[in-house]
């Protein structure tokens, strides 16, 4: 138990009463308070004293976890063109305390990443610095950008290794279109990187460019490649994917080595974006993958308004009018705001994946996959104040994957409270969907 400290004595700014409280990391589930006192936890105990306490937040019925973590985000914003979204609308006021922003910033990039982004941000934003020299400009539409040769590697161990306070790790890619182009020679030279800095690799997978003229890719070939090139730590993404070259074959069996890689302890992220396909995270899980933590992947093609057609324009433009496979203004996503990190949650839920590990996945085994357990992803005293009060709904709920697939559950979380350094801050961003928004 935490707090054990004389609470009778104690005066807190923010007293959150009466929730479920569920701490991972600490092995806590249940009704507790939780203290907050200058912009750290003060309190974790059974019947903290409210008296003095200048806000009393009533959490009965609701759930009290640490600070979410959306381990794969995109808000390069006005340089990652409408692919950044803005930090605080995806993060802080979407009930996210801290954004892990995937590839993004280069070494090229990366201060202007620091002084826009990280630092009037009121949501704690991170990285996983990009393998290439541009970036992740436009969610990496211009393949010409991201060959080996665009490749620094001398340059950005430098950027990793002067930037520890932000930079939490290298994101690369491993997928038909690049593997039709240049094999694994991008993946390898992002190991090259990570090791020599110490940091993990998140490989995307999941086709993301046309593969090239007259080439063929197998997809369980290119698996079978990559994942020997894995290191503990790493995290493999996308693992529902329903773009080809994810963790299943055409008869939807998980490759035998995904499962010699979490032997290993590679991590595996959903990355839910536009990849989300109800059947495959079916497949997947079935076979007994579970994942360990769960990115949103938020980017201004599938969710903003507008983005599905502005992706599909520029994917053309950039691309002689070819476009990733599955690729239409429909599959991308609407014109609405359809899915948000708690939304992903819901859809874990609704897939069977249990409420403790569903809040390890976007708090402690978040925080494990960026080292910074030390720092985030718990409700120990003496940690920043990062806690997220959430809704757990009981109803007849629908949710429809990328492909319109749809499946019903009888639960769904949205956000309630979020506090940030011990600001509580409002649900309020236009990126949620409309039942998951306060009005304003
Ligand atoms: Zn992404």
């Amino acid at each position: 138990m935490s707090g054990q400290q004389d609470a009778s004595a104690a005066t807190f700014d923010v007293v959150i009463r009466g929730g479920r409280v569920i701490d991972p990391a600490n092995r806590l589930d249940g009704r507790f308070d939780v203290g907050v006192k200058d912009g750290v936890i003060a309190a974790v105990a059974a019947d903290l004293p409210t008296a003095q306490a200048a806000r009393v937040i009533d959490a009965a019925g609701k759930l009290v976890t640490p600070g979410l973590i959306d381990t794969h985000a995109h808000v390069f914003q006005h340089i990652a063109g409408p692919f950044g979204l803005n930090p605080d609308e995806v993060g802080v006021q979407s009930g996210v305390a801290t954004l892990i922003d995937q590839g993004g910033p280069s070494c090229l990039t990366l201060d202007g990443f620091r002084k826009f982004i990280v630092e009037p941000a009121k949501t704690r934003v991170r990285c996983f610095l990009s393998t290439y020299l541009a970036g992740g400009l436009y969610g990496h539409i211009h393949s010409s950008l991201y060959g080996p040769e665009q490749i620094n590697v001398d340059a950005t161990v430098r950027a990793i290794r002067a930037n520890p306070d932000i930079v939490v790790g290298l994101k690369s890619h491993a997928e038909p279109g690049h593997y039709s182009r240049w094999g694994l020679a991008v993946l390898e030279k992002s190991k090259e990187i990570a090791r020599e800095a110490g940091v993990p690799t998140y490989v995307h997978l999941g086709t993301l460019w046309p593969v090239l003229d007259g080439r063929t890719v197998d997809p369980q070939a290119l698996l079978v490649e990559m994942i020997p090139l894995m290191d503990e730590g790493d995290i493999l993404a996308h693992p529902f994917t329903r773009h080809p070259s994810g963790f299943t074959d055409e008869a939807g069996q998980v490759h035998p080595l995904v499962f010699e890689a979490m032997a290993r302890g590679v991590m595996i992220d959903v990355g839910r974006g536009n990849h989300f396909s109800i059947k495959v995270a079916r497949q997947v899980l079935d076979a007994g993958v579970m994942p360990d933590t769960l990115g949103a992947d938020l980017h201004g093609y599938n969710i903003s308004r507008g983005g599905a057609r502005r992706a599909v324009a520029a994917f053309a433009t950039a691309n002689d009018g070819k476009l990733q496979t599955g690729m239409d203004p429909t599959a991308v996503g609407g014109d609405d705001p359809a899915f948000s990190l708690y939304y992903a949650m819901s859809e874990m839920l609704a897939l069977g994946v249990d409420l403790p590990h569903l809040v390890a996945m976007t708090t402690s085994n978040a925080a494990r996959m960026c080292r910074l357990g030390d720092t985030l992803g718990s409700l120990a005293v003496g940690r920043a104040s990062d806690v997220a009060i959430l809704d757990l709904q009981t109803g007849d709920f629908t949710m429809r994957d990328g492909c319109g697939e749809t499946m019903t559950s009888t639960q769904r979380l949205r956000p309630h409270l979020a506090l940030q350094g011990g600001v509580v801050m409002e649900p309020v961003s236009e990126l949620l969907p409309a039942w998951e928004r306060r009005a304003a």
